[in-house]
């Protein structure tokens, strides 16, 4: 009995693990499909000026629509994305069609805004990402000022020389460059210390606990305290509650970004959003 138990127990993980490898390879051929098939599509997230109350930055967040299986999470695909390589021409159409948008907005608003854009590492790791990049520049034409690329400790944590000098080149043609998931990584002050970063973004997972547990409102804290003394600026992420940004607020954190202040949403709400003056804030 234990033995047929053990057994069956055993093809069950085999199955389970099958399952999910197909699965994943299924998923890896559609995106490619999905890419041809123009399947993809930008949403865009408001991030606000805390004194202000104005937006002053859009996130871009990729979103996958398949027909059959509906909406799929980037961070299911993205991986995904990563391994098969697709993630280099899906991030240029994703640095386009972002910068091109941004170049739309601010033709009519007169408050100019900034475009954020995610990086994976594989299109870091590209000897010549920011030749491209410059060229998308080139081709929209776009105020580098006004492209910010959102970095990962983790995806720096690899071939740190040759990262090292694409940012500094990236940094050198205007771009900014922001450290995202901030306080989740290994090692952030040496990144802080190392790359040219002028901005970084608190991880939702502190800005959550705010009201509720006393470490991440003395962690949130002490990182804004600390990013400002390095003369960088801080991004709150993920705020849902007003008590979240009234917090923010009082510890100076520049600007913040989360569901509270709007979900990520198709272009046309965010031209509509930017026509509406200030945001939240009083
Ligand atoms: P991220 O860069 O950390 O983006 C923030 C994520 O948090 C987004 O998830 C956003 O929808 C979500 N979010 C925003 N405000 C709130 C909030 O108040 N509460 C909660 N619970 N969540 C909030 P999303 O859009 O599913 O993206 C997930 C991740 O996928 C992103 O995390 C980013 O790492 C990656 N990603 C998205 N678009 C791209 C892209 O174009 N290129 C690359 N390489 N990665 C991307
Ligand atoms: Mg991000
Ligand atoms: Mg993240």
């Amino acid at each position: 009995q234990a033995k047929k138990r053990g057994k069956s127990c055993c093809q069950f993980f085999t199955t389970e693990i099958n399952t999910a490898a197909t699965e994943q390879l299924a998923l890896k051929n559609l995106l490619r499909r999905a890419l041809a098939r123009k399947e993809f599509q930008l949403y865009y997230q408001p991030i606000i000026n805390m004194e202000s109350g104005a937006i002053v930055s859009v996130e871009a967040l990729i979103r996958w629509v398949d027909p059959e299986l509906g909406l799929i999470s980037p961070n299911t695909f993205i991986p995904l994305a990563e391994e098969n390589g697709l993630i280099l021409p899906l991030g240029e159409w994703v640095l386009q069609t972002a910068c091109t948008q941004a170049k739309i907005w601010n033709q009519s608003n007169p408050y100019p805004v900034r475009i954020a854009i995610n990086l994976s590492a594989r299109q870091l790791e590209q000897t010549d990402f920011s030749e491209r990049v410059s060229e998308i520049l080139k081709k929209t034409p776009f105020p580098t000022d006004h492209l910010e690329l959102e970095l990962t400790e983790s995806m720096l944590i690899n071939r740190m020389e040759s990262s090292l000098k694409t940012l500094n080149t990236l940094k050198k043609m205007g771009c900014r460059l922001s450290l995202d998931d901030f306080g989740t990584g290994y090692s952030p002050l040496a990144y802080l210390k190392r790359f040219p970063i002028d901005t970084v973004k608190i991880d939702r997972s502190f800005v959550q606990g705010i009201s509720i547990d006393p470490d991440d409102a003395a962690i949130t804290t002490a990182v804004t305290t600390m990013a400002h003394s390095l003369k960088r600026a801080v991004i709150a992420k993920g705020v849902e509650t007003r008590e979240q940004l009234n917090f923010l607020n009082e510890i100076k954190v520049d600007e913040a970004q989360g569901y509270f202040i709007s979900y990520p949403v198709p272009a046309e709400e965010l031209t509509q959003k930017l026509r509406e003056k200030s945001h939240l804030l009083s």
